[in-house]
């Protein structure tokens, strides 16, 4: 029997890949292909009384700052360089801006010492309170974004977040009304259809599930916007390449994952300078 598309709701749906969740549980999952709206979805998709069970870990790298060793340090390093070009692709004068899912807040941060009006959200209590700290503002809950007025911000960011929202009508609706006209919504995910996705298989790090309950291409993507946004433009994120392929040689139980890991991220980006496939894109819509 076939699983019901989350988003669309079609059941012309079939398996796609058998994974594990390498990452923490071990649990076995599924990854699933709607035929009509081409989302990719994890099955079964843990509730929301369950989910938080899954984000326990002190090895998760986006909430865990001054962990010591060479890995974290680059990382580190990368993500600096990150932010600033996030901000050059996101920005164009001085926005009042959102950013959903802001983690401990490093993007806001730097927006905010450039002299944007901000906000953000985060549903980990813990990465709130880091975020709050650094900002020198209070981080809200999603639940309290929902409640703002319409046409509110001029930008709203979501970097690797839309992959782990349930409900992506409900959230789609919600970016189209809080955004005001022409405004600009960036989207980063991962991207399956990269080359370092095609090597790993079910071992690709960036499938990560049930973290992630989506998994994006550009033609499901424009689906879940479609007569809400239109696409602006696509923009690489090459670091991901080695980041992700890093983790996927430890889920395969590779000994040098770090070398491995480099020698695999660049060849899935030199194949990516062709087929504009990279391991993670960042997508620029505006709102219509
Ligand atoms: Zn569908």
């Amino acid at each position: 029997m076939s699983i019901k598309c989350p988003f669309c709701e079609s059941e012309n749906t079939r398996l796609h890949l058998k994974l594990k969740d390498y990452f923490l549980s071990q649990e076995d999952f599924e990854i699933h292909e709607c035929d009509d709206c081409k989302l990719l979805f994890t099955s079964p998709r843990p509730d929301k009384s369950v989910i938080g069970k899954y984000y326990k870990s002190e090895n998760y790298l986006s909430h865990n700052e001054h962990k010591k060793g060479l890995v974290p340090f680059i990382y580190n390093c990368v993500k600096k360089i990150n932010v600033k070009r996030k901000y050059k692709i996101a920005t164009h004068t001085k926005p009042y801006l959102l950013d959903f899912g802001c983690g401990v807040g490093d993007f806001l941060h730097y927006a905010q010492q450039k002299g944007c009006e901000v906000m953000g959200c985060d549903l980990s209590e813990d990465a709130r309170k880091l975020a709050s700290e650094k900002l020198g503002k209070t981080i809200v809950t999603p639940e309290e974004i929902f409640t703002l007025p319409h046409s509110t911000f001029d930008v709203i960011t979501m970097w690797h977040v839309l992959e782990h929202i349930d409900d992506l009508k409900f959230q789609a609706d919600q970016l189209y009304r809080l955004l005001k006209d022409n405004g600009r919504l960036v989207i980063a995910v991962p991207n399956y259809k990269s080359y370092d996705a095609e090597y790993y298989k079910d071992k690709w790090a960036a499938y990560d599930v049930p973290r992630h309950l989506n998994h994006f291409h550009k033609e499901s993507l424009e689906n879940i916007f479609n007569g809400k946004f239109q696409l602006e433009k696509i923009h690489p994120m090459k670091w991901d390449a080695y980041y992700i392929s890093m983790m996927s040689e430890k889920f395969a139980g590779h000994c040098n994952s770090f070398i491995r890991g480099i020698f695999r991220g660049f060849i899935s980006n030199c194949k990516a300078c062709r087929s504009g496939e990279y391991s993670s894109l960042i997508y620029v819509f505006h709102k219509i």
